[in-house]
């Protein structure tokens, strides 16, 4: 590779990668050095649920933007992400009912097909739902989820026909400044000079950051999925649910399967060494995810556990990513933090991460919700529910 970089992006994760594919297709000369390989961190293992259920305009609109790439990667990206359309349902209890309204109401502004239906109609979408405890649901048709690996690839692949040049197997070991300004990262074997160095890397990002003398409110937690084979009479896919009340998400997977996780605030609690964590699943959340699933889809308590594995969430104070250039006016951005909801949103931030680092004056996508300073600022982003995985 080239010495001599416009960009150094540091991971190759699906911000990594969809940050490269916009900066180089903006004509800059973009190098991603991947300490493992593509997808590695938190991106493979993503349940990769493309949903627009968000408390803010700024990650709703984001969201938005980033399901027409889904839809359209094809057409952009010379292959496709595997997304797949089965619809989302989100359920509060009646405490948030208020917050479920106001998510549904910002969302018809935003332009976000989404409907707010009664337990009857509910149970036309997804004959099989438990709806005795809700007063009602939001429901987005068009949400589905994607393959993360084909997802990460396609905008790996795209980027380097853009000229791009990703070097895996090439962890940064240093972050090189000069005077108050960035002037590139060292690797074990090379030594790249940039006057623009992004910090994509999810999970390790505080210790990345630590090099360049940066702390990073960002901690890497520990979340477990587990797969479910659904029982006779339920193979055909159901849509994806975020269930506030029991708090776990769940979705179809291939091979009638359904795979779930937890909306815990607790994960945020489990933080490990990235490089030195348990991958497999507990038992206990095994049965503690399958129950709690059970009670809102009855029919999986005939499920049969299909097994599943730990992985990585990124997490910040408020659940949101920081997407900023710390110290200011250094060259030396961040773009990290996504805290378990931001796959959806790589499309997006990757137009947000381009107009930053070509300062374009009138953003799309204004990166000011995720500055670093709102935590001294005590503004930190707020959600519509306890917890802000939806903020
Ligand atoms: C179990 C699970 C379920 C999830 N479900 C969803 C979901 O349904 N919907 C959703 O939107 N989001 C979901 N997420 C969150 C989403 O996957 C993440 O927010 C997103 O993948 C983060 O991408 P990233 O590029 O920031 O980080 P990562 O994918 O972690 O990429 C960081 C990369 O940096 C590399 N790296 C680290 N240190 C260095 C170094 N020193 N030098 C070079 N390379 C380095 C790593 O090897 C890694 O490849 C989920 C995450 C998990 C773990």
């Amino acid at each position: 590779m080239s010495r001599t970089l416009d960009v150094a992006i540091i991971g190759a994760g699906i911000m990594g990668c969809s940050c490269a594919y916009e900066l180089a297709r903006r004509g800059l000369k973009v190098g991603v050095l991947e300490k493992d390989t593509i997808g590695a961190g938190s991106t493979g293992k993503s349940s990769a649920l493309i949903r627009q259920h968000y408390s803010n305009d700024l990650t709703a609109r984001m969201a938005l933007h980033s399901l027409r790439a889904f839809e359209n990667m094809e057409e952009e990206l010379g292959s496709d992400g595997g997304f797949t359309r089965v619809g989302f349902i989100a359920v509060t209890s009646a405490k948030d009912h208020a917050g479920l309204e106001a998510n549904v109401a910002l969302q018809h502004r935003v332009g976000i097909h989404s409907e707010l239906l009664a337990p009857d109609a509910l149970r036309e979408i997804m004959p099989h739902i438990e709806t005795s405890d809700l007063v009602a649901a939001a429901y987005e048709p068009e949400a589905g989820y994607a393959d993360p690996n084909l997802t990460v690839n396609a905008y790996a692949d795209a980027a380097r026909r853009h000229g791009a040049v990703i070097q895996l197997n090439t962890p940064v070991t240093d972050v090189r400044f000069s005077g108050d300004r960035v002037a590139g990262v060292d690797t074990p074997d090379e030594r790249y000079d940039a006057p623009l160095v992004l910090n994509c890397a999810g999970p390790w990002s505080a210790q990345v950051a630590r090099r360049a003398g940066v702390e990073l409110p960002v901690n890497a937690c520990r979340a477990q999925v587990a797969f479910l084979q659904r029982p006779e009479g339920h193979e055909a896919p159901h849509p994806a649910v975020a269930d506030f009340i029991h708090a776990t998400y769940f979705r179809p997977e291939t091979g009638n399967i359904t795979l779930a996780g937890l909306i815990d605030p607790a994960e945020a609690d489990a933080v490990v060494d990235p490089d030195d964590y348990n991958e497999l699943h507990d038992d206990e959340f095994m049965l503690d995810v399958g129950e709690r699933v059970s009670r809102r889809y009855p029919a999986l308590w005939e499920s049969r556990a299909a097994g599943g594995y730990a992985s990585l969430y990124a997490i910040t104070p408020d659940w949101h990513p920081i997407v900023d250039e710390v110290p200011a006016g250094s060259g030396f951005f961040a773009c990290t933090g996504f805290s378990g909801h931001g796959f959806k949103l790589g499309p997006a931030v990757a137009v947000m991460v381009a107009d930053l680092l070509t300062r374009v004056a009138d953003p799309e996508f204004s990166p000011h919700l995720f500055r670093l300073a709102r935590y001294a600022e005590n503004d930190a982003v707020q959600g519509q529910y306890e917890y802000s995985i939806a903020g």
